[in-house]
């Protein structure tokens, strides 16, 4: 799975997961399934959706993409006007069938279900601690603490909530479902996005704004940090779980994962890219003839760049889209031509120019290598990276895959020396000033700064003493 990974991605940051719900709407199911087909893009490895009809919680999932796991068949058995769904991408607790979410806990005051985007930075000490208390974990996932901690608290099922919401330290935005209500909740630092529309009579949950739009859905607001929304047959209330609240958004959510027409913090994706384009124009101008992105999260950085420099704006990659999953596992060799099956060079845009090409981060540095190399192989004179963030040196704790921390290339090579080794002309980055200019300073920016927003406990020194965060 690991190597398939790889592969595919070409060494670039994965996205950790994405959730979607509705409530009181019909066939919502069906609405859940749209709206995590919208939210593919943040996890590729599982799907899941869970509906309420009646005093019974019924639930679908897999492994896979959204359409490898949904059939028509599958989802009108799922009944209901209450649902929530989950795409998958694996860190904490690594893939298999028994980490796809929603969870479901069985109770015998009533089952729930939950799903959740994010990582618990102190699931380690809390599953200890429930372990030693009788607790019996069915998954590896961290995301099955809060359900454990719910239930051991006294109460309604909110005033439960409220309980248990303040141990968890780290990214979390959840929901949880019962069979007459959905709970949205945020994490005290705000550091993972989730919105809420109207969609008719009812409501909806997204990670992404994007996905309110596929469903017919009035985006409402983004939830602040440390709220909880609860919406049921009654209506919609809001409450603040705790009032130590911070505003950290992941800075990756701009750069790299959204799509470019999702709202995050009323900063539309597309836009706060493009003035990050034209940052680096500003910052950090060369003689070239066109400039170029790495599609599709960088291209809005080179349209800023185009903007501020008064270079044209050129297609120079293709995309292929169809290069999908495949149960052929890569050789090394292949794996390295990851790249070249997913894209390709426009030699009649190329050839003989000076080019600049901008991406959105540069991780390990071998996908950034053969971009170059497919560039020059397609006779490009010159070609000159510039990055629309800042060098990554830090491991994410917040559920990113910013891959193995003695991988980050940056911690090794300053600008000149990964030129050299990408054998581009020239690299520039995004300052970390520059980043604050183009998205604000309600940011996380710990893997460009390594100053983590919540306490850590001990996971970056455990991870320099092991070179490795998995
Ligand atoms: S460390 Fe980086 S990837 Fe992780 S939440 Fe912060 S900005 Fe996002």
């Amino acid at each position: 799975m690991k190597m398939e990974k790889e592969y595919f991605l070409s060494g670039k940051i994965n996205e950790e997961c994405g959730v979607f719900g509705v409530f009181n709407v019909e066939a919502a199911s069906q609405l859940t399934y749209y709206g995590l087909h919208s939210l593919q893009h943040r996890g590729q490895e599982g799907a899941g959706i869970a509906s309420a009809n009646k005093d019974m919680i019924i639930r679908h999932r897999g492994e896979g993409l959204v359409t490898e796991v949904f059939t028509e068949k599958k989802l009108k058995t799922l009944l209901g006007e209450i649902s929530i769904g989950h795409v998958r991408y694996s860190t904490t607790g690594g893939g298999g069938i028994d980490n796809v979410q929603p969870i479901l806990i069985r109770s015998h005051k009533g089952d729930f279900v939950i799903a959740h985007n994010g990582n618990i930075v102190n699931a380690e000490k809390l599953k200890i601690e429930l372990e030693s208390m009788g607790s019996v974990f069915q998954c590896t996932s961290d995301s099955e603490i809060i359900g454990h901690l719910i239930q051991r608290e006294e109460g309604s099922f909110e005033e439960k909530i409220i309980k248990a919401l303040p141990k968890l330290e780290g990214a979390f935005s959840f929901l949880i479902m019962t069979t007459e209500a959905i709970y949205a909740i945020r994490d005290k630092n705000g550091l993972r996005p989730l919105s809420m529309a109207k969609i008719g009579e009812g409501y909806g949950f997204s990670s992404e704004t994007s996905a309110f739009e596929i469903v017919g859905g009035e985006f409402l607001r983004g939830l602040k940090p440390g709220e909880m929304v609860i919406v049921t047959k009654e209506g919609i209330k809001s409450k603040n779980y705790t009032l130590a609240t911070q505003n950290k958004m992941c800075a990756m959510e701009y750069i790299y994962f959204s799509r470019p027409d999702s709202v995050i913090n009323s900063l539309n994706v597309h836009n706060s890219r493009r003035m990050a384009g034209k940052i680096l124009a500003r910052e950090y101008q060369v003689e070239a003839d066109i400039v170029i992105g790495v599609p599709d999260s960088s291209l809005s950085a080179a349209m800023g760049y185009s903007d501020f420099s008064g270079l044209p704006y050129e297609m120079g990659l293709i995309k292929n889209r169809y290069v999908g999953r495949t149960f052929i596992k890569p050789s090394q060799q292949q794996r390295e031509r990851g790249v070249k099956m997913k894209l390709s060079a426009m030699e009649s845009v190329v050839k003989g120019k000076r080019v600049v090409l901008i991406d959105d981060s540069i991780v390990r540095g071998t996908t950034s290598k053969l971009i170059v190399k497919l560039l020059k192989e397609a006779g490009a004179k010159e070609v000159h990276m510039r990055i629309a963030s800042p060098p990554i040196i830090s491991p994410c704790f917040y559920g990113v895959d910013t891959s193995t921390y003695n991988e980050l290339i940056s911690t090794r090579l300053n600008e000149k020396e990964l030129a050299k080794y990408i054998e581009a002309d020239s690299v520039a980055f995004l300052t970390e000033s520059n980043l604050e200019e183009a998205l604000g300073e309600n940011i996380c920016k710990a893997c460009f700064t390594e100053k983590y927003p919540t306490e850590i406990f001990g996971l970056l020194d455990k991870i320099k003493k092991e070179g490795k965060n998995e």
